[in-house]
């Protein structure tokens, strides 16, 4: 398999204290990868150093073949490494349309209408909405159109930073059926989520962190037969 993201020991924190201690992590070509963990773990500080807004004390980030460690969050999105912000952060007096198109900045931009239509292809309920504020839909339309608006910008990787929070059950079942479709189209897909459950039934492999360490890292069956890890992630 083609290594598309390596995470090499990488250290970081803010001010003096110390919250990654030394993380490897790795995604595939075309691997759906679940980064697992409860609150305070350590995956949100993870995403900011990924994207160049936490600068890593050490460590390397490498990402298709480029070494992405401590450069501009600009290039960083340039390189195809985008980032779905957790929660419903669409500009919420923009139409669909208009948030969707603010996605394509950068090298996207030439293909912004045939883009627009992919995503609209994936999101049939964003092309019937082009025109409603995105402040005016229901939670789990702003989160379809917050990955939409990263799939504008062409990515290689998608990470998605807890897309099921908020959203009622029925909703979070849509939106993994709807990560596991992204995925089998081919795109990789980091999905930082604390809904382990549903994450280990469409992952390909998994990670778990706590207290900024990668504590297991290995396939959801390798994960759900482990005792310790049942018993502390889904509590059974
Ligand atoms: P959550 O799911 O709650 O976001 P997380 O796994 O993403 O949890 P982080 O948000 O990365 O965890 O937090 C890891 C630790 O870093 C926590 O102890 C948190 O208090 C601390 N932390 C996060 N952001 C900052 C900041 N800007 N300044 C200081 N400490 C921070």
């Amino acid at each position: 398999m083609t290594e598309l993201l390596v995470i090499d020991g990488i250290r970081a924190g803010y001010g003096e204290v110390e919250i990654l201690r030394k993380v490897d992590l790795c995604v595939n070509k075309g691997e759906l990868v679940a980064l697992l963990g409860s609150n305070g773990a350590g995956k949100t500080t993870l995403n900011s150093v990924m994207s160049g807004l936490v600068r890593a004390w050490s460590g390397r980030i490498m990402f298709d073949g480029q070494d992405m460690t401590n450069i501009h969050y600009r290039q960083v999105v340039q390189s195809g490494l985008i980032q779905v912000p957790e929660g419903r952060k669409v500009f919420p007096n923009l139409n669909v349309r208009e948030n969707l198109e603010l996605g394509a900045f950068t090298r996207a931009r030439t293909r912004r209408a045939s883009n627009l239509d992919k995503v609209f292809d994936t999101f049939p309920r964003l092309r019937e909405r082009q025109t409603q504020l995105a402040g005016t839909m229901s939670g789990g339309e702003q989160q379809m159109l917050a990955i939409g608006r990263g799939m504008m910008a062409e990515p290689k990787l998608l990470i998605l930073d807890e897309p099921s929070l908020g959203l009622s059950p029925l909703l979070v079942e849509e939106m993994f059926t709807l990560i596991a479709k992204l995925r089998r189209e081919g795109l990789a897909i980091l999905l930082v989520e604390q809904n382990v459950g549903q994450s280990l039934e469409i992952a390909d492999r998994a990670y778990v962190m706590e207290n900024g360490s990668i504590r297991f890292s290995g396939t959801p069956t390798e994960l759900l037969a482990s005792d310790s890890l049942r018993q502390a992630y889904l509590g059974v």
